[in-house]
Order: structure tokens, then C-alpha cells, then sequence
């Protein structure tokens, strides 16, 4: 895949990256490695500050970055400028916790005395996706950085501007020259990487066959791997839920990023009782939603980020259609305009063994299932290749601990959407990946645990 930006609005090829030569791998590579080597014995106070300083800058430039997001895979403006609040809100985070995620813990034993001290792995590869430009890297970056890491980040293909925007703020911020570097390279690239003795550890948001490949030969080398990989998840609605809430809910929870987030719900799994209703008022609000240019502040969906995504998300719509699915709104891409336009679908009555059960579909559609009780709602929910997060809605409080207890995945929201929340592990079960993000357990990944005892 070629690095470049491509306008996802009007499919014009913005610009082209050389990707780097082998030689300049190994460049950057040792660069890294001796900016870890010096930054052990720069004290955690300084990395604050210039945390601080990138999320000064973030803040203070939201709205360029949020338009150069938006040029380069075509989320709402509005979106785009959150999610550079939001990646500003994760290096507050880290800047403010980490000496307190990382003190010295002491353990009563029979020593003088025994504590557990973190310590940096070193170089750490990240590779990221597009859906979230800024932010991934960032939720990556901070923790990584302030444990006292040095980071390369190996970005989507399609967002090279966004990725070479990310490595000039760390610099601006006052990080010295290697603590943050983009590579510009494809993913054929990043086997060598990994292998390099001087990378000790790797992270990848992405794709199953991505993560897989990645940890496969992470693992021949003995190397951490974290992987947030994609999702199906459950949205499950019991006849007690407060169903305006659950609507409005539904409608943001499927939509959000133009359908493209792993933790969007994709799954609609409705009681009997209220199933009607459900979809009825789904339906309606879907059909009230605002597709177009994404620079406009009023679009609530602009384009899928790249042709292919299009045509990956038409070819799983029709096939689920041949195989008995039924289209209740939407159903094929927008073909009156140039661009990745798909417009918001809901397929129900999806049958037994249709692809729709069981496949992640990563743009703005809905899939609906029917089920009786709570029981069959769980086991539905869980019956999915795909454990990341869930949302379920009850007023009942058994079933509310039922949910919590029994749903499989990394995350339960009840009477909620799932959202990544600085202060909260983020992370998967199943194929979804290991390892988790944010909070105290994101920024324990990569450091060694390292057991102290004194006679
Ligand atoms: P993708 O193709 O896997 O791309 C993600 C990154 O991996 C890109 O940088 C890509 O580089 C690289 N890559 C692709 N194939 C690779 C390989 N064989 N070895 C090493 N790196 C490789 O993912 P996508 O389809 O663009 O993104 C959507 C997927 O990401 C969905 O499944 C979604 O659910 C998941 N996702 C998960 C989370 C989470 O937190 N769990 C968040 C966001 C997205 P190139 O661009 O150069 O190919």
C-alpha cells in the first residue's frame, strides 16, 4: 500500500511519502536505542514537563490538527478536534499519575527489605491504525514515554501526515531527537523491526491477520507484544431499559467515526418484547442522520477512509443479503457522488450461519437480533469470535449483575456506550488481543517488574 494522503471526500491523491530505505531504518532504529541508553538519567520530572508542553500544543493547535485528521480518513470535524482534546487529556493523564503508577512498592517479606521497582523496557515499536489517528498514538505514546521508553511508531498508510504532525509535537514539546520517531515504512517493514535486537517490545492496533503476524514473530524473538485488535461488540436491550436513552444511545454508539471504532457497538441484541419499538425509533433516527462532506460542522457521517474499506463493507452487506439478512434502511454504498460514501444500514432477521453473525463490519452498520430473555441475549452476546467491549441496558438490578458476571470481554458498560476513558484499562479478551491501555495497567506493559530483596 502506497504512504500517502488521499482525500476520502473526492478520492484525490493529496500526497505522496518515499517510503525509508532499509538504511534509514537502521538510522532511526539506533538513534532510538541511544536516546534510551542517555534518557536513564533523565529524572521523571523533565519527561512531565514536556508531556505537559505536547499537550499545550495539542490544545493549542486542535483545530489544524483536527482538519489535517479529517483530510486524511474523513471523520466529522467535530470529531477530529475531540479527539485531539482527547490525546492532550492522555498526556495530562500520564504527566500527573505516572510517578504514582511507577513508585517503588514495598512488600513485608522475611528480607530487610523487598520492594517491586518498574523500570523501561527500552526501544518500543507501535503500530497504529487510521480510525483514530491522533489518538492511539497518543493513549500508546504518554505511558510509554513517562515510564521512561523511548517510542517508533510504524502509522496506517493512509495518515502520514497525521503521523509525521505526532513525531514534530513530541519534538516542539522538548523531547530530545529519537525519544519519538515515525518510521515511514509499509507493513512489510515491520517483521525487520521487531526482529532488531535493539526493539524490546511491540504494540498494534489493528486487524486480526495484522496482530497475529505481528505477534507470531514477536514471539519468535521472545518479545512483549500487546495487540487491541478488532470487535463485534453487543448492545443488548432489556424490555426495563429506558429506551429513549437506549435509542439515542444506539444511534451515537453504531455512528461514532463514521462506524469505524473497534468498541462501536455493531451487534444490536433486542428483547422480544420491546424489539419493535426498538428498531422502529433506530430506524427513524438513522434516516435522520446527515451524510456529506465532513469539513461541514453540521455532517454527523462523512466517508469511509479508504475505497477499499468501501468496497470490503458493500461486499459483507450483500453477501449477508444473499444469504437471507434484511436491509430495513441503507444496503448499498452512495453512488450519486465521488468519494467513500456508505450511507447508515440495518440488516435484521439474520439467519443462522450468515456472515453477519459473526464478522466485525467496520463502517456505519447496524445488526439487529431478536432474542427472548436474558439468557438468550448473553448467550448470544457471547457466542462471537470478538470479546472487547459491551453495552447492555436494564433498570434490573439481577440482570444488571448478570451482564457484569456472565458477558464475555474486556469492558461492560451498563446504560452506556463503551468509551475509552483515560482513568480506565482498555483492552480485549478472545480474538479482540491481550494486554491492556490507559489507566494504571497501561503504563505496566512495558516496564520490567523488576523483585528487589535485601537480606
Ligand atoms: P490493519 O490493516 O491491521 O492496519 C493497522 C496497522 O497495521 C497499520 O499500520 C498497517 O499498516 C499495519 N499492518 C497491516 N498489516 C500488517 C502486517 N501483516 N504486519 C504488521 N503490520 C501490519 O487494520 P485496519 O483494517 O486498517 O483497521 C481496522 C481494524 O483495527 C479493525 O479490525 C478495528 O476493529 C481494529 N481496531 C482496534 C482497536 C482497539 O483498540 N482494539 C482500535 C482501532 C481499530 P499499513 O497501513 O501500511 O497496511
Amino acid at each position: 500500500m502506497a504512504i500517502a494522503t488521499i482525500n476520502p471526500v473526492t478520492g484525490e491523491l493529496i500526497q505522496t511519502f518515499e517510503a525509508l530505505s532499509d538504511t534509514e531504518i537502521e538510522t532511526r532504529i539506533g538513534l532510538a536505542h541511544s536516546q534510551f541508553l542517555k534518557s536513564r538519567s533523565i529524572p521523571m520530572s523533565q519527561r512531565t514537563e514536556w508531556l505537559l508542553a505536547a499537550a499545550e500544543i495539542l490544545e493549542q493547535e486542535r483545530d489544524r490538527f483536527g482538519k489535517l485528521i479529517t483530510l486524511e480518513m474523513g471523520k466529522p470535524i467535530k470529531a477530529a478536534i475531540a479527539e485531539v482534546e482527547k490525546s492532550a487529556s492522555v498526556c495530562r493523564f500520564y504527566a500527573e499519575n505516572a510517578a504514582n503508577f511507577l513508585a517503588d512498592v514495598l512488600i513485608q517479606t522475611e528480607a530487610s527489605m523487598s520492594f517491586v521497582r518498574y523500570q523501561p523496557f527500552g526501544v518500543i515499536l507501535a503500530v497504529m491504525p487510521w480510525n483514530f489517528p491522533f489518538w492511539q498514538v497518543f493513549r500508546f505514546a504518554a505511558p510509554a514515554l513517562m515510564a521512561g521508553n523511548v517510542g517508533l511508531l510504524k502509522h496506517a498508510s493512509n495518515v502520514p501526515q497525521s503521523a509525521l504532525a505526532i513525531e514534530e509535537i513530541f519534538t516542539r514539546a522538548g523531547f530530545p531527537t529519537g525519544a519519538f520517531q515515525t518510521l515511514l515504512v509499509g507493513a512489510d517493514k515491520v517483521a525487520r523491526i521487531i526482529e532488531d535486537d535493539r526493539v524490546k517490545a511491540a504494540t498494534l492496533t489493528g486487524s486480526e491477520p495484522a496482530g497475529a503476524s505481528l505477534a507470531s514473530i514477536a514471539g519468535k524473538h521472545i518479545k512483549k507484544v500487546v495487540l487491541e485488535l478488532g470487535g463485534s461488540d453487543p448492545f443488548i436491550v432489556m424490555p426495563s431499559a429506558d429506551l429513549d436513552q437506549a435509542v439515542k444511545t444506539a444511534v451515537t454508539a453504531r455512528m461514532i467515526n463514521n462506524g469505524q471504532s473497534c468498541i462501536a457497538a455493531k451487534r444490536f441484541i433486542v428483547a422480544d418484547e420491546i424489539a419493535d419499538q426498538f428498531i422502529d425509533r433506530l430506524v427513524e433516527q438513522y434516516r435522520a442522520l446527515k451524510v456529506g462532506d465532513p469539513m461541514l460542522p453540521e455532517t454527523d457521517i462523512g466517508p469511509l477512509a479508504t475505497s477499499g474499506i468501501l468496497q470490503d463493507l458493500d461486499q459483507q452487506v450483500q453477501t449477508s443479503i444473499q444469504q437471507g439478512a434484511k436491509v430495513l434502511i441503507g444496503g448499498e454504498p452512495i453512488r450519486d457522488r465521488s468519494g467513500n460514501f456508505y450511507p447508515p444500514t440495518i440488516l435484521s432477521d439474520i439467519p443462522k450461519g450468515c456472515l453477519a453473525e459473526y464478522d466485525e463490519f467496520f463502517g456505519p452498520v447496524a445488526l439487529v437480533f431478536r432474542v427472548p430473555d436474558l439468557e438468550s441475549a448473553i448467550a448470544r452476546a457471547n457466542d462471537s469470535p470478538f470479546g472487547l467491549g459491551a453495552s447492555a441496558w436494564t433498570q434490573d438490578e439481577t440482570e444488571r449483575d448478570r451482564l457484569i458476571q456472565e458477558i464475555e470481554s474486556g469492558s461492560v458498560f451498563i446504560n452506556s456506550m463503551v468509551k475509552s476513558d483515560v482513568k480506565l484499562p482498555f483492552g480485549g479478551i478472545k480474538r479482540s488481543g491481550f494486554g491492556r491501555e490507559l489507566g494504571r495497567e497501561g503504563i505496566l506493559e512495558f516496564v520490567n517488574v523488576k523483585t528487589v530483596w535485601v537480606k
